[in-house]
């Protein structure tokens, strides 16, 4: 099941732009610093280290734009990061996670969301892309509804 589908985080180009200019795309100073390790980073999607330095920038992970296009703040490495190299893989350390699963149509809009309690997003996340309506299911934080990743079928 995991084979046929692609998990994203921020595309490339975006991160280069805000570690090279220093700001985000909504005009946010994106300043390095040092924070607890633990913090999902949605450039490489895995978890912080100690020592990590990072940025917390606003992304909007919708490319279709519209009323359901949120943007809001995610972390990502300060410096250049291998980004994610297993984007036909489930992110690991995102597994146990408790989230909500929220799908989007192809215009981007939002149909019924599903709370994944730890262990269960994999799972879930396939279920919700085995409906042909979901173009894709962005995975985000229970309380603050942070973005994570998004899961779509691969091309
Ligand atoms: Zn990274």
């Amino acid at each position: 099941m995991t084979s046929t589908l692609e998990f994203l985080p921020v595309p490339a180009q975006v991160l280069e732009r805000i570690r090279a200019t220093g700001r985000d795309a909504f005009g946010n100073a994106a300043t390095p610093q040092a924070r607890v390790a633990g913090l999902p980073l949605r450039c490489c999607l895995r978890l912080s280290r100690d020592g990590e330095r990072v940025l917390l920038v606003a992304h909007r992970p919708s490319e279709h734009g519209g009323p359901y296009a949120e943007v809001g703040p995610v972390f990502v490495h300060a410096e250049a990061c291998e980004g994610y190299r297993t984007p036909d893989t489930f992110p690991a350390e995102f597994r146990d996670r408790r989230a909500v699963l929220r799908p989007y149509d192809a215009a981007g809009l939002m149909l019924d969301g599903v709370l994944a309690e730890p262990g269960q997003s994999e799972r879930l996340v396939g279920e919700l892309l085995a409906d042909p309506r979901v173009a894709q299911v962005q995975v985000r934080n229970v309380v603050a509804g942070c973005w994570n990743f998004t899961v779509r079928r691969a091309a």
